[in-house]
């Protein structure tokens, strides 16, 4: 028997000013403890979903539909959903330390002190695999790579313990190498503490490596939704066998290792 976390149910959302909605009548089940890959082309409404999973949309959008989370509520941003964005820098405040700035979330929802906070904001800092967290808590972000910043948001999303991360294109502004670096660490992070993990991407093949199930996302829709292996081996929909077929001569190894893993 799986749980589902969130049951989603026709659900719609048109922005303020848009005539045409971002997306309509989605109908996903998001399973406690899986993780979600969810694909789609630039435009197909991926982000709008995520934002909508974690209430992060923007006043004046109107959201028709149902969400029905297990247990009656919808989880809060930063306390029991933790949200990474595409681009490091800019969820970083640049006049915070890499420490503050992971304590913050800890401080606020854990009700840890300051110097508790501050404890845990190392231990994350760790967790994310960043050297010498001593001395990189008290670091400012520009002193980072790009990719040591996005870990460091990512410990930040974690750092409440949120039993949901949400990751919305969170290598795309990387290198090949940190991407696969950071999907191999959130796939860690999320198995050892029994997270579910929502990954957002238009890289269908960096999906298959890690993600329980995929879900097709087309122009505001779901095209398909299954586990990743099926989905890939026997797609239902010819805009999945297309999206496959476009990335097989690139994405052969890492489709089949991900199947195997
Ligand atoms: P994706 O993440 O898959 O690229 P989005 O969910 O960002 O897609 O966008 C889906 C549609 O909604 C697009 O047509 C986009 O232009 C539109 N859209 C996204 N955000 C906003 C916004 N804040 N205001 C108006 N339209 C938006
Ligand atoms: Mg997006």
């Amino acid at each position: 028997m799986t749980t589902v976390l969130c049951a989603v149910r026709r659900l719609s959302v048109t922005y303020r000013g848009q005539q045409a909605p971002a997306l309509t009548g989605l109908d996903l089940d998001i399973r406690a403890g899986e993780r979600l890959a969810i694909i789609g082309e630039s435009g197909s409404g991926k982000s709008t979903f995520a934002r909508t999973l974690a209430g992060l949309l923007p006043a004046g959008a109107t959201v028709a539909g149902d969400l029905r989370w297990a247990g009656g509520h919808a989880p809060r941003a930063g306390r029991n959903v933790g949200f990474v964005f595409q681009d490091p820098s800019a969820s970083l405040n640049p006049v915070l330390t890499v420490g503050e700035q992971v304590a913050e979330g800890a401080r606020r929802h854990l009700g840890l002190s300051r110097r508790e906070a501050l404890f845990r904001a190392v231990e994350m800092l760790g967790r994310v695999h960043l050297p010498d967290p001593e001395r990189t808590v008290k670091a400012f972000p520009h002193q980072l790579s790009g990719g040591q910043r996005q870990r460091v948001a990512i410990a930040a999303a974690l750092a409440a313990r949120p039993g949901l991360l949400i990751a919305d294109e969170p290598t795309s502004a990387l290198d090949m190498v940190v991407q696969a670096e950071i999907v191999a660490l959130l796939g860690e992070l999320v198995r050892g503490a029994g997270m579910t993990l929502v990954f957002v991407t238009h890289d269908i093949a960096l999906a298959s490596g890690f993600a329980d199930r995929v879900a097709i996302f087309r122009d505001g829709a779901l095209v398909e939704a299954g586990p990743t292996r099926a989905v890939l081996a026997a797609p239902q929909a010819a805009y999945t066998a297309m999206l496959i077929a476009s990335h097989r001569g690139l994405a052969t190894p890492p489709l089949v290792r991900g199947a195997d893993r």
